[in-house]
């Protein structure tokens, strides 16, 4: 028997990565059907192929568009009718010093790491059964100072607030809402963090450097801990943070 037998799930971010981590592990721990998103829809059609199964669904759409999110509800109200699982996992990183953000960057980051999470969550209501598990995925990095973090750090500690304040919102229809913050993890996103390889190197020699346990995490150690903060193990866990982080918010 598995720990989400029946389940039905949303992953926003679900075409690489963390997200893909989590739907794959969904789905072996028994959940019904689970519905992935991503904006490029050639990444989403991969990881549909690589979960290899008729239980998932790829639904193209960017989570910081109106309507886009329209759409994806649309998708699952006609193919399921509720949800009891929603990972608002889909994310952007930005390492940019203080003197050279744009506006641009802002508004972007925002946009899709908390506008984003919002709406998502916001348009799910309808659907979202009694007994319902929100999982926000957040960053070690909203707790910690790191170089040139501070847009994305400021967007990850966001979600720490919208947790917290919508475990309490949602309480009367038992649905729990909690964090769950990565440190490093070994997936595409690192990419993204530095223009060039010689700095890219620099960087996340530095940014191991950090990490008590002396390593990157890997997209499965977060899965496990999804399907915890999923399932019934953590009944009685709401509005909490769970760091998922090698030590590295402890130091
Ligand atoms: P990846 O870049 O590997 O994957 C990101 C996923 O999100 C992709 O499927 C991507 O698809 C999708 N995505 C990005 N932007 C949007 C958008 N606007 N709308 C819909 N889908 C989108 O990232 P990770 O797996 O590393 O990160 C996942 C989450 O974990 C993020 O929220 C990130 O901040 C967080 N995190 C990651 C850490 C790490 O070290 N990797 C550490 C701490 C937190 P597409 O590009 O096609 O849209």
């Amino acid at each position: 028997m598995g720990k989400l037998d029946g389940k039905i799930a949303l992953i926003t971010g679900g075409s690489e990565g963390i997200g893909l981590a989590i739907a794959q592990r969904f789905i072996v721990e028994g959940a019904e059907h689970v519905f992935i998103t991503g904006r490029r829809q050639e990444m989403l059609d991969e990881a549909v192929k690589r979960i290899d199964t008729a239980n998932v669904t790829g639904v193209q759409g960017d989570v910081s568009n109106m309507e886009d999110l329209d759409k994806l509800y649309h998708v699952i109200q006609k193919e399921k009718k509720r949800l009891d699982i929603v990972v608002a996992n889909a994310g952007i990183s930005l390492v940019a010093p203080l003197e050279l953000i744009t506006e641009k960057q802002f508004d972007d980051t925002f946009d899709i790491n908390v506008k984003g999470v919002l709406f998502t969550v916001q348009k799910a209501l309808p659907i979202l059964v009694d007994g319902a598990s929100i999982i926000l995925i957040g960053s070690v990095s909203s707790i910690k100072g790191h170089p040139s973090a501070s847009v994305y750090s400021a967007s990850k500690a966001a979600i720490r607030s919208f947790a917290r304040c919508w475990s309490v919102d949602l309480k009367q229809r038992n649905i729990r809402v909690n964090t769950l913050s990565p440190g490093t993890i070994k997936t595409g996103m690192l990419k993204y963090v530095a223009s060039s390889e010689s700095i890219k190197t620099t960087f996340i020699k530095d940014l191991i450097a950090t990490v008590p346990m002396n390593r990157f995490g890997t997209p499965d150690e977060v899965a496990t801990a999804a399907v915890f903060l999923a399932s019934d193990d953590s009944s009685y866990i709401t509005g909490i943070e769970l760091f998922m982080d090698g030590g590295r918010g402890q130091i």
